[in-house]
């Protein structure tokens, strides 16, 4: 695969069938279909269909049909493996693939070791219990069992010698047993013949703070009149107000890296500075490596702790993350962190000026050598014409005396305004630990 005009549509191609009438009622969400999604991404297999379908044989079975009408290599489903009658996945795979059921004596005994655990807790007498076995442990002619995380084994099945058809990977319901049973499936002679066949894209992960999405299909849109973009697969997703544009082509296609680097040129060239990821890496991921020797600490009003919350999501951030104060009454910010009460009286407690005593306040209350202040109108009431809902203020302040303040109006609502805050916050840190000057537009 290395000619040019390979588009980025080439490789191993996969669709993901999750099961269960539980899934189309909305009662509960879909996580393993994303999950699996994902985990294929990495190894390079492009995932053409997501498919929700409820527990009938034959919603199932026309599912089956048109991932293999559609000629995916590969079909996972998740689902309808247990002992009960609605458990219908392994039949359906095997009526659809042509392979006749047969009982695996091994499995036999591995899951009636398991649900003999349960037996007394389900009060099943010995003849049901057997049944359950016994239906867990068919296995359709030539695939391969997995062993069980939960009670029910999955199977890896590969593809009609003479009909072909795609390789389908059959795991049960329960995410906990997806994740769990993972590496085993991935490790079955069906899996990994289909998975050899992979050659793992090229990828590009941007990461921007601070521009709209409709600006960068602009961009994409002027680029594409200059240069060929077919040959690369363009996805923008905003999350978490990030905007991730990731970039993919086909290795060793030169039309697609020259796609690639016309895209990232013009990126940086309209949008440069608010690119703050090249590799994919989240800022809260940058942050952490830039607090490393640093004591941080906040002070809140609107978000009431949000930041601070999120500073100390992952392990590990007891080694720079010094404390916060959530000072949302006046009294709280005079009391706590010092804040000027006159202050307070002649700027009001959304001002630059009390944002700038909270972040002092912080600074010399816990001892650090960086502080964050969070103060704003959060709605959906308190707005006034000058300072209307969603005007927060923000400071950065180091100890050795650098500053960072923005007092930008945020869109949204009072959700909305208070999740923006904290991930505007991070940033500004992350910006006056790099030195990365002026930050880029809200
Ligand atoms: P087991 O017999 O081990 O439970 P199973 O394959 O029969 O396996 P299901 O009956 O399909 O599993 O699902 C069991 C439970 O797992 C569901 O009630 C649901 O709570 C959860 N589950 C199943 N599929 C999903 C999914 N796609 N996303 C989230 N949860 C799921």
């Amino acid at each position: 695969m290395t000619d040019d005009g390979q588009g980025a549509r080439t490789g191993v191609r996969a669709g993901i069938v999750a099961t269960g009438s539980e899934l189309l009622t909305g009662r509960i969400t879909d996580r393993n279909g994303p999950w699996v999604a994902e985990r294929l991404g990495e190894l390079g297999v492009e995932v053409s269909h997501l498919l929700l379908v409820g527990d009938r044989a034959e919603d199932m079975a026309a599912a089956l049909r048109f991932l293999a009408g559609d000629g995916v290599d590969l079909v996972v489903t998740t689902g309808g493996l247990g002992p009960t009658a609605d458990d219908l996945t392994g039949e359906v795979v095997a009526a659809e693939t042509g392979r006749p059921l047969e009982l695996d004596e091994h499995m036999e005994k591995v899951v009636g070791d398991i649900i003999a655990k349960f037996a007394d807790r389900l009060r099943w007498d010995a003849d049901a219990l057997a049944a359950a076995n016994r239906k867990q442990a068919m296995v359709p002619r030539g695939a391969t069992p997995i062993r069980p995380a939960g009670t029910a084994p999955g199977l890896a099945v590969p593809p009609d010698a003479e009909r072909g058809g795609p390789t389908v990977l059959v795991l049960p319901g329960p995410p906990r047993e997806v994740r769990a049973m993972w590496d085993d499936a991935l490790a079955t002679d069906p899996v990994r013949e289909v998975l050899a066949r992979t050659e793992p894209y090229a990828e590009t992960h941007l990461r921007l703070f601070g521009v709209p999405e409709s600006e960068i299909a602009a961009t994409l849109r002027d680029v594409g009149e200059q240069t060929d973009l077919e040959p690369l697969e363009i996805t923008t997703c905003l999350r978490d107000f990030t905007l991730e544009v990731d970039l993919r082509h086909a290795p060793g296609s030169t039309a697609g890296a020259t796609a690639r680097d016309a895209v990232i040129a013009e990126i940086d060239r309209r949008h440069g500075r608010t690119v703050f990821s090249r590799t994919g890496q989240s800022v809260d991921e940058l942050l952490f490596d830039l607090l490393d020797g640093q004591v941080v600490a906040t002070a809140e009003s609107c978000t009431g702790g949000l930041l601070a919350g999120r500073l100390t999501a992952p392990a590990g951030a007891s080694a720079h993350v010094a404390g916060g104060v959530v000072s949302y009454s006046n009294d709280a910010k005079a009391d706590l962190l010092g804040v000027p009460r006159e202050l307070i009286e002649t700027h009001g407690a959304v001002s630059p000026q009390v944002a700038e005593a909270m972040a002092d306040g912080a600074l010399a209350r816990f001892g650090a050598t960086v502080s964050v202040a969070i103060t704003g109108v959060a709605g959906p009431g308190g707005g006034t014409e000058a300072k209307p809902v969603g005007y927060v203020c923000f400071c950065v302040r180091t100890a050795d005396g650098r500053t960072l303040a923005r007092d930008p109006v945020l869109p949204g609502e009072r959700g909305d305004i208070r999740e923006r805050s904290v991930v505007l916050a991070i940033h500004l840190i992350r910006r006056v630990l790099t030195g990365d000057g002026e930050p880029a537009p809200v």
